[in-house]
Parts: C-alpha cells; sequence; structure tokens
C-alpha cells in the first residue's frame, strides 16, 4: 500500500479545512490546443478506505449493460436492492451486507420482508470487497461509481467526494489520467440520471402490474369457491369487522 504523504505538494484540497472542493468544469468552447489546468491529483493508493465505507453504491444502465455483456448479471443480484432516498428518489444500489454482531452483542430483530434498512448500511463495507485480500472480487465488472471515486459531476461542477480520501494529492497524474478521470465523472452523471429517470417509471409499471396480477388471482380462487366456503369467508370476513372488546 503506498502511504499518503500529508506534506505533498498539492494540498490545496486538503487545506481548505475539508471543505468539498468544487472543481470548475473547463468550458466546452476550449480549442484542442488547450488543456484543462489540473487543479487537483489523484492516484489510488489501494489504502481500501473507500471500499471498506462505501455504503450503497449506485448503480447505473452501463454497469447492467457490462455485466449483460459478460454474462454476470446473475452474480451480482443477490447485492442488488431498490433505495427509496430520504429525499424522495429512487436508486437501484449494490447494497452491502449487515456486518456480523460483534462478541457479545445481540443480532437486531430483523424486518422479515425488509431486511436490514439501507439507512442502517450507509458507512459499511462493500459486500464485494474481499478485506484480508484488500482487494475487489469484481475489478473488471466493478460499476462506473467505482472508477470515478472520489470524483464526480454534477452536471455544471466537479466534486471530491471524499477529501480524506489518501489519493487526493499523490503524484503522477498526467493530464491524460485528468481527462479521463473527469470524463468517466461525467459519464456517471448521465448515466445515473437515465437511471433516476427510468427507475420511478419502470417501479410504477411493475407495481401495478403485480398488484393486477395479485386481484385476477384472488378472483379467480373466489369464483372456484363453494357456496359453503364462501359463507364460512364471509362469517370470517364478519367478525373481524366487528368492534372487539376492550
Ligand atoms: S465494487 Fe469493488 S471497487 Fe467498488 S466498492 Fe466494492 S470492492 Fe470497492
Amino acid at each position: 500500500m503506498v502511504e499518503n504523504n500529508k506534506n505533498d505538494e498539492k494540498p490545496e484540497v486538503k487545506e481548505e479545512d475539508k471543505k468539498i472542493e468544487d472543481i470548475k468544469e473547463e468550458s466546452e468552447t476550449k480549442t484542442d490546443i488547450e488543456e484543462p489546468k489540473a487543479k487537483f491529483t489523484f492516484k489510488c493508493t489501494r489504502s481500501d478506505k473507500c471500499c471498506l465505507t462505501r455504503g450503497p453504491i449506485p448503480i447505473t444502465f452501463w454497469d447492467l449493460e457490462l455485466w449483460a455483456r459478460n454474462g454476470v448479471v446473475t452474480n451480482f443480484l443477490p447485492y442488488l436492492d431498490i433505495y427509496n432516498k430520504p429525499s424522495g428518489g429512487i436508486d437501484l444500489v449494490l447494497k452491502p451486507l449487515p456486518p456480523t454482531p460483534k462478541e457479545g452483542e445481540e443480532e437486531k430483530p430483523r424486518d422479515p420482508f425488509g431486511g436490514v434498512p439501507i439507512e442502517d448500511l450507509l458507512e459499511i463495507k462493500c459486500a464485494l470487497y474481499n478485506k484480508e485480500k484488500k482487494e475487489c472480487l469484481v475489478y473488471d465488472n466493478r460499476p462506473l461509481s467505482c472508477r470515478t471515486y472520489p470524483l464526480e459531476f454534477d452536471g455544471k461542477n466537479f466534486t471530491v467526494v471524499d477529501v480524506e480520501c489518501p489519493g487526493i494529492g499523490e503524484e503522477g497524474m498526467t493530464k491524460e489520467n485528468l481527462k479521463d478521470m473527469r470524463d468517466t465523472a461525467k459519464q456517471m452523471f448521465y448515466e445515473l440520471t437515465r437511471m433516476r429517470i427510468a427507475l420511478p417509471v419502470l417501479s410504477q409499471l411493475i407495481s401495478q402490474k403485480v398488484m393486477m396480477d395479485l386481484m385476477k388471482q384472488n378472483m379467480d380462487a373466489m369464483s372456484k369457491m363453494s357456496d359453503e366456503d364462501r359463507s364460512q369467508l364471509d362469517e370470517i370476513l364478519k367478525k373481524g369487522q366487528e368492534p372487539q372488546p376492550e
């Protein structure tokens, strides 16, 4: 593992009192001769910090397409989940596994239908990280979000989302590396936007379809009931509606 040198030459990011730094995107009207000026440098130090605390990782169509091309979609299925964010949006995410309780600690009772809420897993190790070997188990198929980390693009500015990342300030980043990283961050933004537009629509359609199928199944089952069974069911339903003794 390469140690992070905190006295490194490009300390701009760290010196800003751990604030998130916005890196203004270079003008789209630049000529080919002009190269973007690097305001930060980055090189992954394989410190494993990010994979140990990533929490849920947003997944895009780009990831799904990559996995489909490589025939590995089913390998990822157990880790995929829908995250209804407190802000109201929906994300498809790679969900971390709940941590095993420490010795003497009681396991939290689980919701049999929902599992551990994603809110409880926001800073948990990625399920696909091997802590002992310090390696990503799906490196060639890792999500786009991991490829651009810790740089993000919000449609206007580039942002360093983890100013504590030891790779920030590391030497060795060429202008081409920076351009690639920015392009990947931009791609992540556009892919995530596509997913965030599509997911609520698909989710709504699928829920409607499931609901309609359930109602149809119930109606089919009712139509096949004998008169005796139906009157028994009516009795049960009536009892359920009667006021219960205090
Ligand atoms: S998928 Fe791989 S690179 Fe991404 S957080 Fe998990 S272990 Fe790290």
